[in-house]
């Protein structure tokens, strides 16, 4: 997993998104990192959001919407306990998308996709995703 790791790609995101919402005078701007991103990237850490949520302020101040927040939902729970709770909630799984590589189904061998497959196989749901070829043992 290590490997895509892209420097500084959640704080070119982030001021991207960070701009449209102001632009739009949108009140959140939510990100999807979870606790598992912790350990290999490091903007995906609490420290990290804290630090740009405050930039983003500084950097836009007269010009957010008053109670203006940058959220990240999941940033203190696994990849499993995301399952759960949107399987709950009736997320539609086939819509959703994880794999790294692109394409039109899920590649199925790359990181994410094992750490797709096996938040299913945890949260004991059934994985409705269309995989272009069976996990194998590199990641
Ligand atoms: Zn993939």
């Amino acid at each position: 997993m290590r490997v895509t790791a892209v420097p500084t790609r959640n704080a070119i995101m982030l001021s991207v998104a960070a701009g449209v919402a102001v632009a739009a005078k949108a009140d959140t701007v939510a990100f999807g990192a979870h606790a598992g991103d912790h350990t290999i990237y490091p903007d995906c850490r609490p420290g990290f959001l804290e630090q740009l949520a405050r930039t983003i302020r500084v950097g836009n101040e007269g010009f957010l919407v008053e109670d203006f927040q940058l959220v990240a939902p999941f940033l203190t729970v696994t990849k499993t306990d995301i399952v759960t709770a949107a399987a709950e909630m009736g997320v539609p799984f086939e819509l959703t998308w994880s794999c790294y590589k692109g394409g039109d189904v899920h590649c199925g061998t790359c990181g994410t996709c094992w750490e797709r497959r096996e938040a299913f196989e945890r949260a004991g749901i059934t994985d409705p995703t269309r995989y272009a070829a069976a996990p194998t043992r590199e990641r």
